[in-house]
């Protein structure tokens, strides 16, 4: 009862500040209000950005551009549509232009993109190392990682995957001896507990990726994947055991599987990855503020 009461304050709270930055926005006329959540972003965040067109029955979806790359937007009640637009720790701090267009005038809006410091792990890799990691997994994980559905399952903030304690958090940086490796970030959280551990889904959403190590994933080991909706997906690996099958629907809490040390793995542990349209982001907001 009491996290059914904190949700709905959670959702309330969510839309006054949401509400409140219609009115700062739409002071002038415009084709679309449009607001952007959080308003101070750091590297790592999800940016929902909602537009509301100031046509009743607009034809044309709004699309987000943001440094060249479009972003889907999706109906949300009220004529209003969102697009969510993902951060990492490899993003340029700073000025992010945010351009809204349909079937009016283009709108620019500009959002400031807070820098972030990560934690730094120094790795010693030894000579003729060989990379693990097979076709038929890379390709798999990729097509996962593609999907974008219209529509949303998830529902409030997400659940802990695993009552495991966090051993890696998101957006750790790394050097392989001694020199800093620019493109790799922790892209995820591990939670490290007891092989067979259960594993939980963090959100409700359809199982689109089930791999075992039997099949090639040498390097994820067995893995889960989740769609939870319009480009949102999450991706569980190292699993010691897979209790869901590829098309299965699963609710937010659900055991999927357990924990493991399968694939690249040092000792048991659950990685969980939070993709939004392509982009590993941060599940710490998603976990606790919740997007709508
Ligand atoms: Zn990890």
């Amino acid at each position: 009862m009491a996290n059914i009461r904190r949700r709905e304050l959670l959702a309330s709270l969510f839309l006054a500040s949401g509400w409140a930055a219609w009115e700062f926005t739409s002071k002038a006329a415009h084709a679309y209000d449009v607001a952007i959540a959080p308003t101070d972003p750091q590297l790592g965040d999800t940016l929902s950005v909602v537009v509301r067109p100031n046509t009743p029955t607009p034809s044309v979806v709004p699309t987000v551009t943001v440094n060249d790359i479009a972003y889907r937007s999706f109906p949300l009640s009220g004529n209003r549509f969102r697009a969510l637009v993902p951060t990492n720790p490899l993003d340029t701090p700073g000025r992010l232009v945010i351009r809204v267009s349909g079937e009016e005038t283009t709108r620019n809006l500009a959002v400031g993109l807070r820098n972030r410091t990560f934690r730094t792990q120094r790795i010693t890799l030894p000579p003729n190392r060989r990379d693990l990691g097979t076709d038929y997994e890379f390709d798999r994980v990729g097509q996962f990682k593609a999907i974008v559905s219209p529509e949303r399952y998830w529902n409030g903030p997400m659940v802990r995957p695993s009552q495991g304690r966090v051993s890696s958090e998101y957006g750790i940086r790394r050097y392989y001896n001694g020199v800093f490796a620019e493109n790799y970030y922790h892209r995820g959280v591990d939670y490290a507990a007891g092989t067979g551990s259960p594993v939980v889904a963090p959100a409700a959403g359809y199982i689109r990726l089930v791999g075992r190590v039997a099949d090639g994933f040498e390097l994820h080991g067995n893995t889960v994947g989740i769609d939870h909706g319009q480009g949102v997906l999450s991706i569980m690996i190292h699993l010691s055991r897979v209790d869901v099958n590829e098309g299965d629907f699963v609710s937010a809490g659900q055991v999927i599987g357990g924990i493991g040390s399968t694939g690249a793995a040092t000792g048991p542990h659950l990685h969980w990855g939070l993709y939004v349209n392509g982009v590993a982001v941060d599940p710490v907001p998603w976990r606790f503020a919740g997007i709508e």
